[in-house]
């Protein structure tokens, strides 16, 4: 199945899981922002993302290419040949470090930050706020994922299938769910421990919380923040009234600012 129906699978069972179980029953349905997010949905989970990946997958394959002809490359990649299952682990490992890594850049470098600051401008969370961003971060991402996962030479269905579940999970971190994962939160994300990474306040988000499947990287690396008796009392950014509501100033960024 292709992944765009995956996606609108995904999107769908998220919707009518949020029916059974919001965490903020006060929350509107067509909250504001939602069809921007829908377009992001559809933009970034689909257009934009065939296009950079088809472009920035031939850079890395011709990347790929000439490492190996010089030597720098294995032609015989960790993974090649391996059982569908080990594959998907480690793709699922070292993509979900790598992403940490490059979100944690998001925030700590000013330039990036302008473009990340997008995602953070949601102040009433649900699934589909997995896919508001800048299409500057699929550039980011890509960029810095591609040539590692080719270097590991494994086939394309793990890659796909860790994509799949990469978006159902990040799903899952956004949704208005009122749902606990027990013991697993020392492995996984979830969406309690994801809204304190969009706290308004410099208590919880500015700097904590980066995972995206896994949450073993926070506390790895001493980022996690998880008061689990509540949640934060405003999403957001410090300064986030200077981000256009309009659709094309989102896209274009910090050229166009809001006025305030
Ligand atoms: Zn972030
Ligand atoms: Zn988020």
């Amino acid at each position: 199945m292709i992944y765009w129906a995956w996606l609108l699978g995904i999107s769908v069972a998220f919707v009518l899981l949020e029916r059974l179980n919001p965490a903020r029953k006060s929350q509107p349905i067509l909250r504001s922002q939602l069809a921007n997010d829908l377009f992001y949905l559809i933009f970034n989970g689909h257009l934009w993302a065939l296009l950079t990946g088809g472009v920035i997958g031939l850079v890395a394959t011709r990347t790929d290419s000439v490492l190996q002809s010089a030597s720098l490359f294995p032609e015989t990649g960790l993974l090649t040949g391996r059982h569908f299952a080990t594959q998907f682990i480690v793709y699922l490992l070292v993509s979900d470090f790598l992403q940490w890594s490059v979100h944690v850049l998001l925030h700590r470098v000013p330039f990036l930050w302008n473009f990340h600051k997008v995602h953070h401008s949601i102040h009433e969370m649900d699934w589909a706020g997995n896919f508001r961003f800048h299409w500057m971060e699929l550039v980011v991402y890509k960029s810095l994922l591609y040539i590692p996962l080719l270097w590991l030479g494994g086939a394309g269905a793990p890659l796909f299938a860790v994509a799949v579940f990469g978006t159902a999970w990040g799903h899952f971190n956004h949704a208005n769910l009122d749902v606990g994962i027990g013991p697993l939160r020392w492995i996984f994300n979830s969406p309690r421990m994801h809204l304190w990474h969009h706290d308004a306040s410099t208590e919880g988000g500015v700097a904590k919380n980066y995972g995206i499947v896994l949450s073993i990287w926070d506390y790895l690396f001493r980022t996690a923040f998880w008061p689990k008796d509540r949640g934060p009392e405003r999403l957001g950014y410090p300064d986030d009234d200077r981000m256009p509501t309009d659709l094309p100033r989102q896209m274009l960024y910090p050229v166009f600012p809001a006025k305030v």
